[in-house]
């Protein structure tokens, strides 16, 4: 890294430009990701929703041409969706925040971190919109979770288990990240799929889908078992937290409409129709949370946990 890069500023700068176009990537895969005529390449050239208009290249920069537009089409004035820019700012946001907590000499570190984050962002949207995680990410994650580790060992310099393999030296070499991605691997995925059989015999339905099990699998490659196991913590944490709330949000619905049509609030009934449609909600993006928190901060992680038990 030469000049401005290598400052820590410059390079987190650098990041997240970098991060604002791969976002409009991010947005293709994800907006194509149920066309079954459309991939990533093709159509080469992005369109407009309504009036499928090509875009030139000034109307697809990533943010800016969704500001200066104000949001719509140049040719139809049809609204453009504001996810879009949401996702390029995000994508942008988590290339910085990766490149700013690992510094310009762990550059080949930030960059699995960013590429990972990517993803995850990926599998969140398409995860919220399909109620499914794409292969791609998950079986994708898993085939390159164990050369990426050999590649950057420092991906696993602050797992437990790679310093207790590095054995006296304590270095953690391409051998012992190997390693600690193929445990972290079968960790991830063998306990969520175990919590999922024991949901469907406690609760006598599918808690779990195969999806959410694929991704922590390929999250365990990244992060060692103990990441994928504090990830897993996290989701659930915050996987129980969104799932009170929107509850509690179609309860409340339900309880405006019953007093709006004088049949008094009925706070009861209200509850069981919230519980009713607002407790299927798609584990994939807490998951996809509590992955990205564990890539980024497994150590500040583990060393919460220490004090807090
Ligand atoms: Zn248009």
């Amino acid at each position: 890294m030469v000049g401005p890069f290598a400052t820590p500023l410059g390079f987190t700068v650098t990041a997240g430009v970098f991060g604002l176009c791969i976002g409009s990537f991010l947005n293709v895969a994800i907006h194509r990701y149920d066309q079954a005529d459309q991939t990533v390449h093709r159509p080469r050239r992005s369109y407009c929703p309504h009036c499928k208009h090509a875009l030139a290249w000034h109307e697809n920069l990533p943010l800016l041409s969704y500001l200066v537009q104000g949001g719509r089409c140049r040719h139809c004035r049809g609204r453009i969706s504001a996810r879009y820019p949401l996702v390029e700012a995000l994508n942008a946001l988590l290339w910085a925040l990766a490149a700013w907590l690992g510094g310009p000499q762990a550059w080949a570190l930030v960059l699995v971190q960013a590429v990972a984050l990517s993803a995850l962002l990926v599998a969140t949207f398409v995860d919220l919109d399909h109620y499914e995680i794409p292969d791609g990410v998950s079986i994708g994650g898993m085939w390159l979770a164990v050369p990426v580790s050999m590649l950057v060992p420092d991906l696993h310099a602050d797992s437990g288990l790679a310093h207790w393999l590095a054995g006296a030296d304590g270095r953690v070499g391409w051998f012992e990240a190997g390693l600690t991605a193929l445990i972290g691997i079968a960790v991830g995925a063998g306990v969520l799929w175990l919590v999922g059989k024991l949901g469907k015999l406690v609760f006598r339905k599918e808690a779990m889908g195969f999806g959410d099990v694929k991704l922590l699998g390929a999250a365990g490659g990244f992060v060692g078992p103990g990441g994928a196991l504090a990830a897993l913590m996290l989701a659930s944490c915050l996987g129980a937290l969104i799932g009170i709330a929107n509850v509690l949000r179609f309860a409340w619905l339900s309880s405006a409409r019953g007093r709006a049509r004088g049949r008094g609030s009925q706070w009861g009934r209200a509850v069981r129709i919230g519980r009713a449609c607002g407790s299927y909600i798609p584990f994939g993006p807490a998951l996809a949370i509590g992955i990205g928190i564990a890539l980024l901060a497994w150590n500040e992680l583990a060393r919460w946990l220490g004090s807090v038990a």
